[in-house]
């Protein structure tokens, strides 16, 4: 860098300031980052560097200079009459003993340190008067964050009210815990929705929007740890956090007062080696100058306290060596590889698969089979290949050559324009007949329940279905052909099949595997458009014109309907009677439903009815504004049970959901 002229310095300065406010910008304000958070660590500590080397490039509104965050204009504004600040960060034990020689230079004495584990999620400032809570809200820019307190009335561990009647205000971390993470993500996975990168993002996303009882589903948590305006005998960090925790917030009991670095470094020993068995995330290690008074008298820079500190951990990598590389076809034709690889440990699982997304980046990153490579977990949870061991390479090693065929039915693999991705364009593709046909089966789409993967790829090498409509045709004859296919399953499945020939049109629609089209565009499709035949013939303007609808979808659709064959298909699914309408009410409607027991409820039918059919039963429900779904979570609001129930029943009784007889229901209705 000494090399460097102030021209240059400008330039580079200029590029990773506009690099880090577009990353900044997608993490904070969307909630979802383009990038790893130590790919953003690294630039920001260049600009840093440069920034210093340079001092006459400082700017104001240069991203060192200011709190990371924006307020979205959506929320209510709250001013922190008191900063919410950001916090320096260092990435070596060096670094941190750096920092607490300048602490002692500072005050000219050795201090004691409140250590405390570095959460990830985002900061909360929690507001009382008279023991009441009366605001929440987000960092925002750091003068300036958004209103939340609908949203933090459904968070269980704030104290809502306070065995005091004092006026008050703490600061502390929301949060997502590991398991309520997973059992989102799994939840928008079924619902074909884009999962969150990581708790931390979800736990943003669950708490900056306006819809308070998106909130209280998502199981968000808290630890507090700042007093803003402690009483006088509060004299220390330390003593702070025990103090709101007596108070009845919910604190975070492994922070530790430590005088001496050995036993600071001995700490981020610990949890480097805890850290994957913690129920949340954590990312760092924070060091406060435990004494209160000290921290006023240090003060802070425009940007972060001077009493206090982040070490932040390295992402955690593991070297192994690459054995095969896989491509798998999607549904869609898109080819994709994955590096098979010799068993890892890695941030608490064990890793053999890495999905290197397209053939550009396997040709960038240059992975060959023999190579050992440096695997990591993206946003904590995809395991990645982040480089290879050049210096490992085996001698005769030979570049990977892409494949030019498609490795289940051989055509030539090809390259749409402005695409990254490699594609199969065979429609009789077996392995994406395959992935199609499991995808029309799954949950989100026409629900046949007992109809997976294995099943399907069964029904294909046995020649039984070519695409979606023959399953309509298959019967008893043809399903005892299958593995293990006795009277009961063969039953089980021709009555799964055929119970799905009453589902409305969106569950089709989503079922079809459309690009784009995922269950929430095919339920507006469908539910503007009433039936089949419209939603084929409507424009790409009149899809667009679907609020929250926009043009990639839109096309995509309309593309799709273009084709001959799919007409054909479509044709054939009606002539076997699938439903082609839309049985649901259209979003006026259900605004205009009067209230009734059954209005905006999930409900699952089960067992056999006496009174009605099920598809009869089912739209009776609809038009009341319930949601009739075909599997029990802890989401749903009643089961209604005929005779011989079975394991629906018995989920239901598991989970203590509200079960009512065919007759209890229909005294419901009436
Ligand atoms: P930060 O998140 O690194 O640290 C400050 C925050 O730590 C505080 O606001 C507080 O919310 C939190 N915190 C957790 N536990 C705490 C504890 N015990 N005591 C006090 N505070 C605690 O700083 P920042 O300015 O919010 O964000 C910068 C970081 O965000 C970067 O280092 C980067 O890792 C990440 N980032 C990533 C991207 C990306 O694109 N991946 C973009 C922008 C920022």
């Amino acid at each position: 860098m000494a090399d460097l002229t102030l021209d240059e310095a400008k330039k580079e300065v200029t590029g990773l300031r506009a690099e880090l406010n577009k990353w900044a910008e997608a993490y904070y304000s969307k909630d979802a980052p383009e990038v790893e958070d130590n790919v953003y660590d690294q630039k920001y500590q260049r600009l840093v560097e440069l920034e210093q080397q340079f001092p006459q490039l400082v700017t104001p509104d240069s991203i060192t200079q200011k709190v990371g965050g924006q307020v979205d204009s959506e929320f209510t504004k709250v001013d922190h009459e008191i900063p919410m600040l950001s916090m320096g960060d260092v990435f070596s034990k060096k670094e941190l003993q750096e920092f607490d020689d300048r602490v002692q230079k500072l005050v000219g004495h050795p201090v004691a340190y409140n250590v405390e584990l570095k959460i990830d999620g985002l900061s909360i400032d929690l507001e009382y008067t008279d023991g009441k809570l009366v605001r929440a809200s987000t960092r925002g820019n750091g003068r300036v964050g958004e209103d939340v307190t609908a949203n933090a009335r459904y968070i269980a561990d704030i104290p809502q009210v306070l065995p005091e009647k004092i006026t008050t205000e703490v600061r502390g971390e929301c949060y997502m815990g590991k398991e309520a993470f997973a059992k989102l993500n799994a939840e928008r996975d079924e619902k074909g929705e884009a999962a969150f990168a990581n708790p931390r993002n979800a736990a943003a996303g669950s708490l900056r929007q306006l819809n308070a009882k998106v909130t209280k589903e998502r199981n968000l948590s808290t630890f507090i740890y700042t007093w803003v305006n402690p009483p006088e005998e509060i004299t220390s960090q330390h003593q702070a956090i025990s103090e709101m925790a007596r108070l009845g917030f919910h604190t975070n009991d492994t922070g530790r007062k430590l005088a001496k670095m050995a036993d600071v470094f001995a700490f981020i020993d610990e949890y480097t080696a805890k850290r994957d068995t913690l129920s949340y995330g954590i990312d760092g290690i924070v060091l406060k100058v435990d004494d209160l008074s000290l921290q006023q008298n240090m003060g802070n820079t425009v940007k972060v306290p001077r009493w206090e500190i982040a070490y932040k951990f390295p992402p955690e990598e593991q070297e192994t060596v690459v054995h095969e590389i896989k491509w798998t076809v999607g549904r869609t034709g898109v080819v994709t590889p994955t590096a098979i690889m010799d068993p890892v440990q890695l941030a608490g699982t064990t890793v053999s698969h890495a999905v290197l997304h397209n053939a550009d980046l396997l040709k960038e990153k240059d992975v060959r089979i023999g190579d050992t490579v440096l695997l990591h977990k993206a946003g904590d949870i995809i395991p990645e290949i982040s480089q290879v061991v050049l210096a490992k390479r085996p001698k005769d090693s030979q570049p990977y050559l892409i494949p030019t065929t498609c490795p289940s039915c051989g055509q030539k693999l090809i390259h749409l324009e402005g695409e990254v991705a490699l594609r199969c364009v065979n429609p009789s593709c077996p392995a994406q007949i395959e992935e199609g046909i499991t995808h029309f089966a799954s949950r989100p789409a026409m629900n046949i329940d007992g109809l997976g993967p294995k099943i399907v790829r069964q029904l294909i090498t046995n020649d039984l279905v070519h695409n979606v409509a023959d399953l309509y045709r298959l019967d008893a004859d043809d399903l005892a052909k299958l593995d293990h296919f006795k009277e009961k399953s063969i039953n089980n499945l021709l009555t799964a099949i055929a119970n799905s020939k009453q589902n409305s049109v969106e569950l089709l629609l989503t079922g079809l595997g459309i690009d784009h089209v995922g269950a929430k565009a095919a339920r507006l499709i469908a539910q503007k458009f009433k039936n089949m035949t419209k939603i084929m013939s409507a424009s790409v303007q009149d899809v667009a014109a679907i609020a929250t609808i926009g043009m990639t979808i839109a096309e995509s659709l309309t593309t799709y309907f273009a084709q001959p064959e799919v007409d054909e298909l479509i044709a054939e699914l009606a002539r076997r009677g699938v439903n082609m309408n839309y049985l649901g009410a259209t979003a006026e409607e259900t605004a205009e439903i009067p209230d009734n027991y059954f209005k905006d409820k999930k409900v699952v039918l089960t067992g056999s009815l006496a009174h009605f059919t099920r598809s009869e039963f089912t739209k009776k429900l609809q038009a009341l504004g319930a949601k009739v779904t075909g599997s029990v979570s802890k989401k749903t609001d009643y089961v209604i049970y005929g005779k011989d129930a079975g394991s629906k029943f018995a989920k239901a009784q598991q989970l203590g959901v509200p079960v009512l007889t065919e007759e209890e229901a229909i005294a419901q209705i009436k």
